[in-house]
C-alpha cells in the first residue's frame, strides 16, 4: 500500500495519526458520546491545520485534493467519529464554494472555514428525496432582490453546529422545469430554522432544517441558476471516496482490537488466536481491509491526477470499503465474544458507528447502480 503514497503523503498520514492519538483521544474521553460538536474539538482540528485541506491555493491552501482528505479521514474515523464527521462536513459544505464560488463569496466564507471560524454543512436530502434527489420539493422563487426559499431538509449532519449551509433547491427554468440551484445560507437568516435535532444509534450532530419564506440575497446564489445538480454530484464524487477512507479507518481499529484480544483470551487452555476458525477471520479481515484501502487510494489518486472514470472509481471505493468495514467490525465483535456486546467496549461503539456509512452519500444499492450504469455505458 505504501507504494501508492509519496513521502510527503506518508508524512501527512503519520501527522494525522499522531494528532488523533495525542489530541483526539483525550477530547473524546472528556466529552464521551455526544451529539454536540465540542468547541475544543473544532479548535484542536483548526490548530492542527486540518480545515486548510479545503482552502484553494489563492487563499493560502494547497488546492483541494482528494488523497489528503482520504488520508486524514482514515486516521480520524477509527479514533473519534465526531472529529471525522466534522472534517467531512467542513469539506462537503465548502467544496461547492471552491468549485464555483465567486471571488467575493470565497473571501467572505472560504478563508474562515479553512481556519475553523465558521462551520458548514451540505443540505440535499429531504423527507421525500433521499436516493432520488430530483424528487426534492424545496423551491426558491426568484424575486427582485434575490430568492424566496420554502421547504425542508432532513438528515443534515452538523445541522445544529453549522454557521453556514449550502442548500440545494428547485428553481424551475423555462427550458428546464426540474432545474436545481445551490445557495449559501447563514444561520439566523429570517425564515431559516433548525426545526428538529435527530437522534441516531451513534454520536452525530444531525438535524432537520426548515425554510419558511426565507429571503436569500442574490449574492448568495452559488454558481449559475440551474447548476445545482451538477455542483451537488461533483461534490459527492470527491467526498464519497472519503467515506470509504473513513470506513477503512474504522475497520482498522476493529481489526487491531480483535487481533490483540485474540492473542490474550485463553479458552480450552490456549489463546483463541491459535484456533484456525479465529485465524481465518483475522486473515479475511486483513485481506479485505488492504483491498478496500487500495480502492480508496486509487480513486483519490485518479481524481487528483485528472484521470478518467473517477465517478465509477469513487463508487467502487465507497461501496466496497463500507461493506468491508461493516463485516470487519462484526467479525471483530464476534472475536470478543460476550464482551463485544457490552456497552462501552470499543467494538460495540464501532458496531453502531460504522452502520450509517453504508447509507449516507448514496446507499450501497445506489453505488452499485452508478457502477453498473457506467459499465453499461462503456
Ligand atoms: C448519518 C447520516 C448522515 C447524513 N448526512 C447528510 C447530510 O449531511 N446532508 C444530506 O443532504 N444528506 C445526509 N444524509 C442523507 C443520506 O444521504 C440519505 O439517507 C441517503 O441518500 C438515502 O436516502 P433515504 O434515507 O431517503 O433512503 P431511500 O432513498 O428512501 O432508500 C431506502 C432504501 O431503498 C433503496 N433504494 C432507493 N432507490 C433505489 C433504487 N433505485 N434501486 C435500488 N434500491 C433503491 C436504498 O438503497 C435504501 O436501501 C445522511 C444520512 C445519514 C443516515
Amino acid at each position: 500500500m505504501d507504494l501508492m503514497l509519496s513521502l510527503d503523503e506518508k508524512k501527512f498520514k503519520e501527522y494525522c495519526r499522531n494528532f488523533a492519538k495525542e489530541k483526539l483521544v483525550p477530547i473524546s474521553e472528556r466529552y464521551g458520546e455526544t451529539d454536540d460538536v465540542p468547541e475544543e474539538l473544532v479548535k484542536a482540528m483548526a490548530d492542527a491545520g486540518l480545515f486548510k485541506l479545503f482552502l484553494s491555493e489563492d487563499l493560502g491552501g494547497k488546492g483541494v485534493k482528494a488523497l489528503p482528505i482520504c488520508l486524514a479521514r482514515e486516521e480520524l474515523a477509527g479514533v473519534y467519529c465526531l472529529a471525522d464527521v466534522t472534517l467531512a462536513m467542513q469539506g462537503l459544505g465548502s467544496y461547492p464554494l471552491f468549485l464555483v464560488g465567486n471571488r467575493e463569496q470565497k473571501n467572505r466564507y472560504l478563508t474562515r472555514i479553512g481556519f475553523g471560524e465558521l462551520l458548514t454543512t451540505y443540505a440535499l436530502t429531504e423527507p421525500e428525496a433521499g436516493s432520488d434527489v430530483n424528487a426534492m420539493k424545496s423551491e426558491a422563487q426568484e424575486t427582485s432582490g434575490g430568492f424566496t426559499l420554502n421547504g425542508k431538509k432532513r438528515f443534515i449532519s452538523n445541522g445544529y453546529a453549522a454557521d453556514i449551509v449550502v442548500v440545494f433547491a428547485k428553481t424551475p427554468l423555462p427550458d428546464n422545469p426540474r432545474a436545481i440551484s445551490a445557495f449559501l445560507l447563514e444561520k439566523g437568516m429570517p425564515g431559516f430554522t433548525v426545526s428538529e435535532r435527530m437522534k441516531l444509534i451513534a454520536s452525530h450532530d444531525i438535524a432537520e432544517l426548515k425554510f419558511d419564506d426565507c429571503h436569500i440575497p442574490r449574492d448568495n446564489l452559488l454558481g449559475k441558476m440551474g447548476e445545482g445538480y451538477s455542483i451537488a454530484m461533483r461534490t459527492l464524487e470527491v467526498f464519497r471516496m472519503s467515506v470509504g477512507a473513513a470506513a477503512v479507518g474504522i475497520a482498522r481499529t476493529a481489526f487491531d482490537a480483535a487481533l490483540s484480544y485474540a492473542k490474550k483470551r485463553v479458552q480450552f487452555g490456549r489463546p483463541i488466536a491459535e484456533y484456525q476458525a479465529i485465524q481465518f477471520k483475522l486473515a479475511e479481515m486483513a485481506t479485505e481491509l488492504d483491498a478496500a484501502r487500495a480502492l480508496v487510494y486509487r480513486a483519490a489518486i485518479r481524481k487528483d491526477q485528472g484521470g478518467a472514470d473517477v465517478s465509477r472509481a469513487a463508487s467502487m471505493a465507497k461501496y466496497y470499503a463500507t461493506e468491508v468495514a461493516f463485516r470487519a467490525v462484526d467479525q471483530g465483535l464476534q472475536i470478543h465474544g460476550g464482551l463485544g456486546v457490552t456497552k462501552g467496549s470499543i467494538v460495540e461503539r464501532l458496531y453502531r458507528e460504522v452502520r450509517a456509512l453504508r447509507i449516507y452519500e448514496g446507499t450501497s444499492e445506489i453505488q452499485r447502480l452508478i457502477i453498473a450504469n457506467s459499465l453499461l455505458k462503456d
